[in-house]
């Protein structure tokens, strides 16, 4: 029988997400399910939080007994500088995901971006450990993804319209070289993964050439809405293997779920509400 969360009262652990704007996040659904089907006293809510107000939400974490919270636009950077504590992923990208409130009252920020991204690719046996990977694009998510990456072992290449990002990106993976975005011919890459919005707003606007896409390489777009983005769609037409970004979506957050409650996240529980969140939408 599936478990189920207790009534709200006044033992239970709030956890959320702060952002500006905030109300379209996918994440209530995705924790409430997962503290729903562990039976856990646990609510997470969404916190409108303006911009320049990232380091007062920070220090409302220990003032309310928050067990910490998500971090979207356009907060990552301004959490990150105003966090007692950052792991080492977070220090090295200066963002942070996850705030954790820990017991002595300081907060400790974390990014689970990039290693949810790696789990996104186990889970679709795409191995990265010494092969050749191409990133497109040099944002946030980007960042996270090529951090990620050389710590796994891959040899990266980040292609990014501004050399300054792409070189700034490079930067986190040992090895890892930039190349304008326009020069990215992704022919030679056993995987090749999107990390810029082209393809969210429908259109056809893509970010390579996908008629240099082939059998035996995998693409992944970090957009997971629309499920199927024209790079998606055309990788599968070349026989490539075509990966969404829910994945690490959900991953993320099983990470930020396991390290505020200590337990492994129920993550095809968080699964099944995401997809019907984003059904619905
Ligand atoms: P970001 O920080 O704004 O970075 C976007 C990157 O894409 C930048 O390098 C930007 O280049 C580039 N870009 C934007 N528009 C472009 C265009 N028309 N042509 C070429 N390059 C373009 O955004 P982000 O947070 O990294 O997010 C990037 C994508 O990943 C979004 O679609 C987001 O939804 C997705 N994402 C998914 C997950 C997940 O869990 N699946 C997590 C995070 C993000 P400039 O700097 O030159 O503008």
């Amino acid at each position: 029988m599936t478990a189920r969360r207790p009534a709200l009262s006044g033992h239970t652990r709030v956890v959320g997400v702060i952002g500006d704007p905030v109300a379209h996040s996918l994440s209530p659904a995705l924790h409430n399910a997962a503290f729903e089907a562990l039976g856990l006293d646990w609510v997470y809510v969404a916190f409108p939080v303006r911009r320049g107000r990232a380091a007062a939400a920070v220090a409302a974490v220990p003032a309310l007994g928050l067990a910490g919270f998500n971090v979207t636009m356009p907060h990552k950077e301004d959490v990150a500088a105003a966090c007692d504590d950052l792991t080492p992923d977070a220090a090295a990208l200066r963002s942070v995901n996850t705030v954790v409130a820990r017991p002595d009252g300081r907060t400790l920020g974390d990014s689970t971006d990039g290693p949810g991204f790696l789990d996104a690719l186990a889970d679709e046996d795409i191995t990265v450990a010494g092969q050749p990977v191409l990133v497109l694009g040099a944002g946030g998510a980007a960042r996270a993804v090529v951090l990620a990456l050389g710590r796994a072992g891959a040899t990266v290449t980040v292609a990014a319209r501004r050399p300054e990002a792409a070189e700034s990106a490079a930067a986190l993976a040992p090895g890892a070289r930039a190349t304008p975005l326009v020069a990215a011919d992704p022919s030679g890459f056993s995987v090749v993964v999107n990390a810029t919005p082209l393809g969210m707003a429908g259109g056809d606007a893509l970010p390579l050439d996908p008629e240099a896409l082939h059998p035996g390489q995998a693409v992944v777009d970090l957009v997971y809405h629309p499920a199927d983005t024209p790079l998606l769609t055309s990788a599968r037409r070349q026989g490539a293997v075509a990966v969404n970004g829910l994945g690490m979506l959900l991953h993320q957050a099983a990470r930020s779920f396991t390290l505020w409650t200590g337990r492994p996240a129920p993550v095809d529980a968080m699964r099944a509400a995401v997809t019907t969140a984003l059904a619905g939408r």
